[in-house]
């Protein structure tokens, strides 16, 4: 594919993950990132099953994501009174391998630094389709012209809008909002808890952030860069909270790293227009469902692996990326975090503790987990030219 240029929107896992295969098949790579910086923070995320083993370990990465994983824990749900009712076991939302979501992205970064062109700072603001290109204007820098444009910028996706539509017709707000603070102020960490009371759920010192938060709301009118505004947000949400609620908000509107969004999922029946393909949350996100960074990692596989089949003929590579990809990423079609981490009743908080007290029904429930990230027919694609890397 030399001579083929992309335009990759996003650098968090998606967008860097596809540049590492498309600059090794020989594409001229520009990643574009509305960040001044490549973003750190973000909750652990994990992998899982023989799928995601395989390609990491296709890229390389493998052994590296192993040494930079995080030693995940049992979460331990507790009272008002700060009491144990119940345990939820690490495998549960930790899957087999589990690393901060920052930590990964860095990793892709390095991999891919030096090799593609990155542009922190700015964003697209038009895209217009020729029959030879895609020319693409920016907030910041001069307009250029691409063979071809990834939205791999999340559920949220500027390319998604630009060029299929508002996000109104393709994003279903699921009723609850999610936050994650750097909270060193909570205390040494001693144990992973969460405390639940109707509609909302706040735990400390777990895998995901030093303090990881779940509420039921109406759909919030905010500046989605404004941290201000969002920490203001969450401490009129959680008024008047027992155990210690008050004080980890409070410690939670002075941290330097905060991160709330909506629980929402991406709902699209095809993932490329003309030129313009989606990959990553952009195309099949799930908020917290547990299988975005998995999907978004398995799917730049795919994509770049289609496009190398094809001799770079995006209207077959994109069509065949669609055929391989949408059966596997309707496991992103189910499901809302929402009321599993914030049960709307008191009985149904106790209910949802009570699961895990039933050893076989967890089984089953990881077992099927499990099936689901590896519910695809992997294709060996042709092989890239190795790089130091991967000796
Ligand atoms: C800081 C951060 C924290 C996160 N925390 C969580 C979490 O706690 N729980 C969870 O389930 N998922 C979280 N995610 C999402 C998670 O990373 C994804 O579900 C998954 O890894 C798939 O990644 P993705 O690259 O497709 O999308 P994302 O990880 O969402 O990355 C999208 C990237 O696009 C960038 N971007 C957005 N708009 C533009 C634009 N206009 N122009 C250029 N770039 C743009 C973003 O800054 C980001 O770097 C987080 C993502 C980020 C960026």
């Amino acid at each position: 594919m030399k001579n083929t240029t992309v335009l990759i929107s996003g650098a968090s896992i998606a967008g860097p993950a596809l540049a590492y295969w498309l600059e090794r098949y020989g594409c001229t790579v520009t990643i574009v990132e509305k960040a001044p910086v490549l973003r750190p923070g973000g909750q652990a995320v994990d992998f899982k099953g023989p799928t995601h083993m395989k390609v990491l370990e296709r890229m390389g990465i493998l052994d590296e994501v192993r040494r930079r994983q995080t030693g995940s824990h049992d979460t331990t749900f507790i009272d008002a009174d700060g009491r144990p009712q119940a345990v939820m076991p690490a495998e549960f939302t930790g899957g087999a391998i589990e690393i901060q979501r920052g930590d990964l992205a860095a990793l892709l970064y390095e991999r891919t630094a030096g090799r593609c062109e990155y542009v922190f700072g700015d964003s697209i603001t038009s895209l217009t389709e020729t029959a030879s290109g895609v020319h693409a204007t920016f907030e910041r820098g001069a307009p250029r012209t691409f063979d071809l444009v990834v939205g791999a910028d999340g559920i949220h996706s500027n390319v998604r809008r630009l060029a299929f539509g508002p996000e109104e017709e393709y994003v279903r707000f699921l009723g609850h909002y999610y936050a994650l603070a750097d909270v060193a102020a909570a205390g040494p960490a001693v144990q992973s808890v969460m405390y639940n009371e109707p509609g909302r759920m706040v735990s400390l010192w777990g895998n995901k952030a030093s303090a990881f938060f779940v509420f039921a709301s109406e759909r919030l009118d905010y500046d989605r860069w404004n941290t201000d505004q969002q920490k203001r947000l969450l401490a009129q949400a959680y008024q008047g909270g027992k155990w210690k609620m008050p004080e980890i908000v409070a410690a939670a509107s002075d941290a330097s790293e905060f991160y709330l969004d909506s629980i929402s999922r991406v709902e699209m029946d095809h993932y490329a227009e003309g030129r313009v393909v989606l990959l990553g949350d952009a195309a099949y996100g799930n908020t917290l469902g547990g299988f975005g960074t998995g999907l978004a990692v398995v799917g730049a596989y795919v994509l770049a692996g289609e496009l190398a089949a094809a001799g770079g003929d995006h209207r077959v590579a994109f069509r065949r990326y669609e055929e391989e990809f949408r059966g596997y990423a309707k496991i992103a079609r189910k499901g809302n975090a929402g009321p599993f981490l914030a049960p709307p009743t008191q009985a149904r908080i106790t209910m949802r503790n009570q699961m895990f007290k039933r050893r076989l029904l967890l089984k089953s429930m990881l077992w099927m987990t499990d099936k689901f990230a590896s519910n695809i027919d992997l294709k060996d694609y042709p092989a890239p030219a190795s790089t130091p890397h991967d000796q």
